[in-house]
């Protein structure tokens, strides 16, 4: 037996029972006689002891040990001098009275501490150390509690978990496929799934009315912050539904979710806003409802006053930021060429301090003191608020003043990572228009059924039309943050026909692409919906963090690389010979 407890495992109570425990070394410091090792496993650190004045030989053994050793440890457990309240088993240590090495260590890259001394990339070339540190081992365990609760509350209300495949045709998702040569069909190309969406819908045909699924999807996409080419959702669909039942039954997953995981009882129904709504108010479609801090379009009102710049403009919009009346014209100076900023595009900011003596602003030139407090007071503020307005073209103001919302709450603090504020969002717009290809998309993806109520729309070919159709997808927002979306979908084959024609293809090509759902959505198929929650981002939020590498055992790092393998590489001539493939690029590595 190499162990007989965990290095997490002991504490006063066990004083005087002989242990033996196994793990690495994590550090050892000599103090006269003494020598203190702490020895860490998945569950802990336990410290051991070695007087050099009760055994030579283990104090011997003990001298020739190294960062990292591997070693199974045997003692008495002994009620500590001095206590570390800071972990579990700080009361105790053990004695030692016989150590063994089973393995030696080089000297690690970085140090294997919770603040390890060592930058991104070394880390990550050294994965399976960094794993051995707190929190990834947390962040890890976090993620199976997760998938373990997901499954116990799915299994529990009658959700199947069934398997899709890997290799198979392109569906697509709004993303690049990434694509397998198959060497069998000489020529021809599996794609990895972006998601099993079809496959999903398939099922609902077949009559598995309440499927899910912890998955893995492909998609290569240009990387953008904190994207994986590979990630899992937690992927739904059920039968005979409606929204309604889609959110009743994925509230109830996620209220399940915090309270068994983070303790947190949720006993209210979530909040819903449409996507009109979360453009007007948030200027977001995913807004983050820690905070206020809501946004209000006054353009109408600040129009005829001989200001140019709003009597001109589309759209003209205002929040009221908390407290914030006091900030200095250096600090308003900053914030302006913040919001000047490509990223954000603003041609400049309007502010107005609604001071406890008196009203002071950028306007005051064509606006009298009463006017000012007439527009605070519709835009909600009180006395010490700082109002920021932006105006130009709708759309995009409305989008650059919900990111100024964004960076005021966070420098406020009202971005706060211990609090959740869940949020449905929903009737997006159904298709969104393309100017440089000059077609319409679908917005989540083209099985998404538009509202019943814009059929008309749905078939009319006025593109002014088929803007204005909605469709029944919904997101689930956490924190500001879109952690999961579905809709309800198409299941006739003829409204599914149209919106492939509407996306711009042919017959043939619909044919060639889809023929097989199209096909199946003949043979019965049931009304029906579903949800994908990106599981990735969902754990990083529910372990209080922005980024999702450290919730992924292997993750990729940002220009898609796996550094610890170095994948991608290349692959032999003959590999690619018998895969009937050629590459295009010149060899020059
Ligand atoms: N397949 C969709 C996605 O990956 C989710 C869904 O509609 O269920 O976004």
């Amino acid at each position: 037996m190499y162990r007989t407890h965990t290095c997490g495992e002991l504490r006063s109570s066990d004083a005087g029972r002989e242990v033996t425990l196994a793990g690495w070394v994590q550090r050892i410091r000599k103090m006269g006689s003494l020598s203190f090792i702490d020895l860490r496993d998945r569950y802990g650190i336990t410290q051991l002891v070695a007087d050099e004045k009760e055994s030579a030989k283990v104090n011997e053994l003990v001298s020739k040990l190294g960062r990292e050793y591997v070693i199974q440890a045997t003692g008495i457990v002994a009620e500590r001098q001095s206590k570390n309240s800071k972990i579990p088993t700080g009361e105790i240590e053990i004695k030692l009275s016989a150590v063994k090495i089973l393995n030696s260590a080089v000297t690690p890259p970085f140090t294997i501490e919770d603040n390890t001394d060592g930058g991104e990339d070394l880390r990550a070339q050294y994965r399976y150390l960094d794993l051995r540190r707190n929190p990834l081992r947390r962040a890890l365990e976090l993620r199976h509690r997760m998938a373990h609760e997901v499954r116990n509350y799915l299994s529990d209300i009658g959700f199947l978990e069934i398997e899709t495949p890997f290799l198979i045709k392109s569906t697509p998702e709004g993303a690049r496929d990434f694509v397998v040569p198959s060497r069998m069909n000489p020529g021809e190309f599996y794609a990895l799934p972006q998601s099993p969406q079809t496959f999903k819908q398939l099922l609902m045909v077949a009559g598995y009315d309440r499927y899910f699924q912890i998955v893995r999807c492909f998609r290569d996409e240009d990387l953008r912050a904190d994207r994986q080419p590979e990630f899992t959702q937690i992927d739904c669909e059920m039968s005979f539904v409606e929204r309604e039942d889609i959110l009743v039954t994925f509230e109830g997953l996620v209220k399940n979710l915090f309270k068994n995981v983070l303790g947190i009882e949720y006993d209210k129904p979530f909040p819903r806003i449409s996507y009109r709504d979360a453009m007007e108010y948030y200027g977001s479609d995913k807004p983050d409802i820690r905070f206020g801090m809501k946004m209000h379009t006054v353009t109408e009102m600040v129009k005829g006053h001989g200001f140019g710049v709003f009597d001109d403009a589309g759209y003209v919009g205002a929040i009221a930021v908390p407290g914030c009346a006091c900030y200095s014209r250096k600090q308003l100076d900053e914030l302006t060429e913040w919001v000047k900023r490509p990223q954000i595009g603003a041609k400049g900011l309007v502010y107005i301090k609604y001071g406890e003596d008196g009203i002071k602003s950028t306007i005051d030139k064509f606006f009298t003191a009463e006017e000012l407090e007439g527009l605070a007071a519709a835009v909600g503020a009180v006395k010490g608020d700082l109002i920021l307005m932006l105006s130009g073209a709708k759309k995009k103001m409305q989008v650059a003043l919900g990111a100024l919302r964004l960076e005021m709450g966070a420098r406020l603090g009202l971005r706060d990572n211990s609090k959740y504020a869940p949020l449905w969002v929903y009737d997006f717009p159904l298709l969104e228009w393309d100017d440089e290809t000059a077609r319409f998309y679908a917005m989540h993806h083209p099985f998404t059924a538009p509202k019943p109520e814009d059929l008309d729309k749905f078939y009319s070919n006025r593109k002014e039309d088929l803007e204005q159709v909605n469709a029944n997808a919904y997101d689930f927002v956490l924190n500001g943050t879109e952690v999961g979306g579905g809709s309800i979908r198409i299941h006739d084959s003829n409204v599914q026909e149209r919106m492939f024609e509407v996306l711009g293809f042919t017959k043939e090509d619909a044919e060639y692409r889809f023929g097989f759902i199209i096909n199946a959505f003949k043979y019965g198929a049931p009304p029906h919906g579903g949800i994908a929650f990106g599981f990735d981002r969902f754990c990083a939020l529910f372990g209080g963090q922005e980024t999702i590498r450290d919730y992924i055992a292997f993750p990729k790092n940002n220009t898609g690389r796996d550094v610890m393998l170095d994948a991608p590489s290349r692959i032999d001539a003959s590999q690619m010979e018998e895969l009937c493939i050629a590459s295009t690029v010149k060899e020059d590595k």
